[in-house]
C-alpha cells in the first residue's frame, strides 16, 4: 500500500503512457503509469492471435521521437506481426528505462478530482493510491474486449479464446473443430493460420467487411536504407498528411468518377498490386463524400473478391453491399478470401440463420448445428470509450465521466473533459485516433500536453479545463464534419453500433491528421484560447473549419 505524490499519473503502458512516461521524466516531471497488464506493449501485449500484425507499415507505424531509436530499430517485414511490434515496445522500455516507473499487474479502479488540493486522487485494485496533479490515460481505443451476449455461451465445454485477450502460450487448433464468431480485422488476420491448423473451420459472419491486400513482403532494405538517410523529413511528411502515413503509394488528385473506366481500372490495379489499407482509405479526393464515387471504388474491391473466392454464392455472401467502402478502417489481409476455397471452411451467414443458442459441443442457429471442439470470439471491442467508462473517474463536484458521457462523449479537441480539470487524453474519443496511424496521434497528443504541462509550471498556474463553449463548438465540428461524409451510412463500432445499449454518436475527427495538427497547435501558440487556466480563459477564436478547409483540395470544396 502506498500513497504516492506525484505530478502525473499516467494509466497504461502502450505506445501512449510509455511515451508520456518518457516525455515527462525529460522534461522533470514526477510521473508513474499503472497498467493492469504485467509487462508493457498495450495492444501488442493483449491481442497475441494466429496473424496478429499491424496495418500501417512498420517504418511509419513506429515511433519518432528519438532519432537514434528509429536508426537502430530493423523491421524484419513491411507489416511487423505482434511478437515484433511487442518486442520493439519491450526495447523502447529498456532503452530508456521505463519499467522502473510503470506498476504493472495494476488496474487503476478510481480517479477522483480533491478540489482542495487541486488534485487527482487515484486508486488501484490492489489498494495502492496516488495523488497526482495531473491524470492522463492512455487506456487505448480498443483495449475492452467486446464479449457477444449469446444465449448459453457460458453453457459451453469446449476451449473459448478471445482474439483481445489470447493466451500467451499460443493455441493449437490441429485436429479441432474451430468456430470463429466475427469477420472483422482480427478474424481475417486469423482465420488463414487457423484454417490451415483446424480439422474444420466455420466462421460466423454477420457483417462483410471489404478487405484489401497487405501485399506483405520482407522488408526492402534498400528502400528503408533511403528512407532512414531522411527519417526526419518523412515523419514531418507524415505529420502533414491526412492519415499520418506518409507513403502515399500513388498521387492521384483526382474526383473518382472523371476517370475514364480504362484509366480507373488500370490506377486501380496498380493500387492493388501496391496493397495496404492507406491506399484505399483516401484514394481519391470524393470517395470519402460522394456515395456514387465511393460505389466506384467498391465495385472495384467487389470484383476483386468474386475473382479470389470460386463458390460465387460465398462470394456473394462475402461482398459488403450496405455501407460505403472505408467507413471503417479498412481490413488488410494475407490470404483470407482463399480460405474459402478450402474444404474444411464454411461461412455461416447470421443474417439469413442467426445463432439462437450456444450448446455445450455446438453452435446452433435457427437452421443448424455445428459442432466445435473451440470457440473463437473474433467480436471486436467497446472501442473509444469503453475502457474510460469502466474507470470511476470524478470530477468537479463528484460529476461522473461515464453519466456525463451517457449519450455518447463530450470533449474539447478529444482531450479533455469540461469539469474534468487536468485529465487528458491520448487519443481520446473525438481526436483523430482509430482513424489514422495511431502512432502519430499519439505523439501528437503526448507533446500537445507537454507543452501544456511545461507552460502551466513556467506560469506558476495549477489547474487548466477546456470552456463549456469550446467544448460544444467541437461537438458541433465533429458533427459537421461526420454529415460531409459517407460515415452515416454505416453502423460501425466507431459509431458504437456494435456494443448493444450504446448511443449511436460518432467518435472520430475525420479532419486530418495534418488538420488537427494545425489547429491544436494554433491554440498552444495564442495561449491556449477555449481553456480556462486558474479559472480564467479567453473564448476559443480559432477556426476548425478553416482548418479542414484550407487543406482541402480546391475541386472538393466546390463539390
Ligand atoms: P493500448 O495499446 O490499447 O494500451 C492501453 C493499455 O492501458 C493496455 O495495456 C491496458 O491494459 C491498459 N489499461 C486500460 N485500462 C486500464 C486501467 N483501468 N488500469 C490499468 N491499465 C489499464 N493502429 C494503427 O494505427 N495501426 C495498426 O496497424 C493497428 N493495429 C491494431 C491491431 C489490433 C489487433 C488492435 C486491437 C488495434 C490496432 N491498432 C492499430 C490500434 C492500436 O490500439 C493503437 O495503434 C495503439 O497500439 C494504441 O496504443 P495505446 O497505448 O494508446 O493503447
Ligand atoms: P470488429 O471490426 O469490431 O469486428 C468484430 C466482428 O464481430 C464483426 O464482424 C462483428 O459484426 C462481429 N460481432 C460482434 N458481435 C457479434 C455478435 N454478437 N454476433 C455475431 N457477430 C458479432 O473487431 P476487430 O476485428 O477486433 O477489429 C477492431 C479494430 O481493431 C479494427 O477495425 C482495427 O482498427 C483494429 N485492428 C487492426 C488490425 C490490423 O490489421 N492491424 C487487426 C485487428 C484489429 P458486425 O460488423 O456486424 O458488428
Amino acid at each position: 500500500m502506498s500513497n504516492r505524490q506525484i505530478d502525473a499519473l499516467i494509466v497504461g503502458a502502450g505506445f501512449s503512457g510509455l511515451y508520456m512516461l518518457h516525455k515527462l521524466r525529460e522534461l522533470g516531471f514526477t510521473a508513474h503509469v499503472v497498467e493492469a497488464a504485467d509487462d508493457v506493449g498495450g495492444t501488442w501485449y493483449w491481442n497475441r492471435y494466429p496473424g496478429a500484425r499491424c496495418d500501417i507499415e512498420s517504418f511509419e507505424y513506429s515511433y519518432s521521437f528519438d532519432e537514434e531509436l528509429q536508426q537502430e530499430w530493423e523491421w524484419s517485414e513491411r507489416y511487423a506481426t505482434q511478437p515484433e511490434i511487442l518486442r520493439y515496445l519491450q526495447h523502447v522500455a529498456e532503452r530508456f528505462d521505463l519499467r522502473r516507473d510503470i506498476a504493472f499487474e495494476t488496474r487503476v479502479a478510481s480517479a477522483h478530482w480533491d478540489e482542495d488540493t487541486k488534485r487527482w486522487k487515484v486508486k488501484t485494485e490492489n489498494g495502492d493510491s496516488f495523488e497526482a496533479r495531473y491524470f492522463i490515460t492512455g487506456v487505448g481505443c480498443l483495449s475492452s474486449f467486446n464479449s457477444p451476449d449469446i444465449p448459453g455461451l457460458e453453457n459451453f465445454a469446449g476451449e473459448v479464446y478471445s482474439t483481445g485477450q489470447w493466451p500467451h502460450e499460443g493455441v493449437d487448433f490441429t485436429g479441432k473443430k474451430v468456430a470463429v464468431i466475427g469477420t472483422g480485422s482480427s478474424a481475417i488476420q486469423s482465420t488463414p493460420i487457423i484454417a490451415e491448423q483446424a480439422d474444420h473451420l466455420t466462421i460466423f459472419q454477420r457483417t462483410p467487411n471489404y478487405v484489401v491486400p497487405a501485399q506483405n513482403h520482407p522488408t526492402d532494405k534498400e528502400f528503408v536504407g533511403k528512407l532512414k538517410q531522411k527519417y526526419g523529413e518523412f515523419r514531418e511528411a507524415q505529420r502533414a498528411s491526412l492519415l499520418g502515413a506518409a507513403r502515399v503509394l500513388l498521387q492521384t488528385p483526382k474526383m473518382v468518377l472523371s476517370i475514364p473506366e480504362d484509366e480507373f481500372q488500370e490506377e486501380m490495379e496498380q493500387r492493388w498490386a501496391m496493397g495496404g489499407l492507406v491506399g484505399f482509405m483516401a484514394s481519391h479526393l470524393d470517395s470519402g463524400t460522394d456515395r456514387d464515387a465511393n460505389e466506384r471504388i467498391a465495385d472495384f474491391v467487389r470484383a476483386k473478391i468474386r475473382d479470389r473466392v470460386e463458390d460465387p454464392d460465398t462470394a456473394e455472401l462475402l461482398t459488403p453491399r450496405s455501407y460505403p467502402i472505408a467507413t471503417k478502417r479498412l481490413c488488410v489481409d494475407i490470404g483470407y478470401y482463399e480460405i474459402f476455397n478450402r474444404d474444411n471452411v464454411e461461412l455461416v451467414d447470421l443474417n439469413a440463420a442467426p445463432i439462437e443458442a450456444i450448446e455445450a459441443n455446438c453452435v446452433r442457429t435457427n437452421r443448424q448445428s455445428y459442432e466445435v471442439d473451440a470457440l473463437v470470439l473474433a467480436t471486436g471491442f467497446d472501442a473509444m470509450t469503453g475502457t474510460l467508462n469502466r474507470i470511476d473517474i470524478r470530477g468537479l463536484g463528484g460529476e461522473k465521466l461515464k453519466d456525463k458521457w451517457a449519450d455518447g462523449p463530450h470533449t474539447h479537441l478529444g482531450l479533455m473533459s469540461v469539469g474534468f480539470p487536468n485529465m487528458f487524453m491520448i487519443t481520446g474519443p473525438q481526436s483523430p485516433s482509430v482513424g489514422s496511424n495511431m502512432v502519430v496521434s499519439i505523439e501528437q497528443h503526448v507533446d500537445w500536453i507537454a507543452d501544456l504541462l511545461v507552460h502551466m509550471r513556467e506560469n506558476g498556474k495549477e489547474v487548466f479545463e477546456p470552456l463549456v463553449e469550446s467544448e460544444k463548438e467541437w461537438g458541433e465540428h465533429i458533427d459537421i464534419l461526420f454529415n460531409m461524409s459517407l460515415h452515416p451510412q454505416a453502423d460501425t463500432w466507431y459509431l458504437g453500433s456494435n456494443v448493444p445499449g450504446k448511443p449511436r454518436v460518432f467518435t472520430v475527427y475525420i479532419g486530418g491528421v495534418h488538420a488537427y495538427r494545425n489547429l491544436s497547435d494554433e491554440i498552444a501558440e495564442k495561449g491556449y484560447p477555449g481553456f480556462a487556466i486558474d479559472g480564467e480563459g479567453k473564448p476559443n477564436d480559432v477556426d476548425f473549419e478553416d482548418h479542414v478547409m484550407r487543406l482541402m483540395p480546391e475541386e472538393l470544396q466546390a463539390a
